[in-house]
């Protein structure tokens, strides 16, 4: 069911109402400093099967406790509830299509950025006829950002909280002014992190390299999801530290996340990346899972109808 953004239905503390009904308080922590912890959680429509399925919902749901953890929110959401409403908000709006969905725990009320209380909620699913990796069939030119990523000695990257995405915020606006589609964060430690919002893979000979969790990135779930799918392709996944250079020389390289999917990359700072086989039937692989067709896969998926 197509509707208009202002009548979509989102949940807000309990209820549901329209997009354009739903207001936050001007003088929220959530409103003033990005007091908020949130996840992105994609479904897949199956046309075939008249079957839309949330991918991974319970790892997104476990992140966003721990962010909120974390970040010492006191809130009263269980896991339990947090799914059961996730459901219900998708179910109100009768979706039978591709949707990310923005579940975000805020910080309400009239304190200021030390509180802690009092949480609110809401849960608004945004549909998204395409994904990235279809919008950007061609690969993502990429550049190495001038901004380093944020680090655990100042704002952890594996919290995920609106405040930390003004650091991605900082390194996509200075990628798009000098004419690249996106950029890599270099961490405090001067070796490759992550995208402004994806993890990033590269490829040497018939390996997979990925930057350590120690390496300022977030706990990406996609990033979580290759290694799974590498592993059924038979092909070798390593964790470790990136050097810049290693980009520059690299035989693929890709972006991945719950939104971009598994998206390839072209060039780094204008160096041409070359396309990968492996790359390739990752991103077929991911596809078919998150559609639900690969029984060997289908207990990462919650159908919604
Ligand atoms: N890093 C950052 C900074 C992100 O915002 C995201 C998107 N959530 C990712 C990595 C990818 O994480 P996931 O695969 O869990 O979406």
């Amino acid at each position: 069911m197509e509707s208009k953004i202002e009548k979509r239905l989102i949940w807000l503390n309990g209820k549901l109402c329209s997009a354009d009904e739903a207001k936050i308080l001007v003088l929220s922590p959530t409103s003033q400093f990005g007091l908020n912890v949130f996840e992105g959680i994609p479904c897949f429509w199956n046309d075939k099967k008249q079957q839309l399925f949330a991918f991974r919902l319970d790892d997104h749901y476990k992140r966003l406790l721990n962010s909120a953890k974390m970040l010492g929110l006191d809130h009263q959401y269980s896991l339990d509830y947090l799914k059961n409403e996730f459901k219900r908000t998708i179910l109100a709006n009768g979706y039978k299509e591709n949707l990310i969905v923005r579940q975000t725990i805020f910080v309400d009320g009239f304190g200021s950025w030390s509180s802690c209380d009092p949480c609110g909620m809401f849960i608004s699913p945004i549909p998204k006829r395409f994904t990235s990796s279809e919008y950007n069939q061609k690969g993502l030119n990429c550049c190495v950002s001038s901004f380093r990523r944020i680090s655990e000695d100042c704002m952890s990257p594996k919290i995920k909280c609106g405040a930390n995405y003004i650091n991605s915020r900082n390194g996509q606006r200075e990628a798009i002014k000098n004419g690249f589609d996106t950029c890599i964060f270099l961490n405090s430690k001067g070796t490759v992190s992550e995208g402004p919002g994806s993890c990033l893979f590269i490829v040497k000979g018939n390996k997979l390299i990925t930057p350590s969790l120690t390496d300022s990135i977030l706990e990406s779930i996609t990033r979580d999801t290759v290694f799974l799918l590498a592993k059924t392709l038979g092909v070798e996944c390593i964790e470790r530290s990136i050097d810049r250079s290693e980009l520059y020389n690299c035989d693929g390289a890709f972006l991945c996340g719950s939104s971009m999917g598994i998206t390839r990359i072209e060039s780094i700072d204008k160096f041409v990346v070359p396309g990968s086989p492996i790359i390739v039937s990752l991103s077929d692989l991911y596809k078919k899972v998150v559609l639900g067709e690969e029984k060997e896969f289908l207990h990462l998926l919650t159908p919604i109808y």
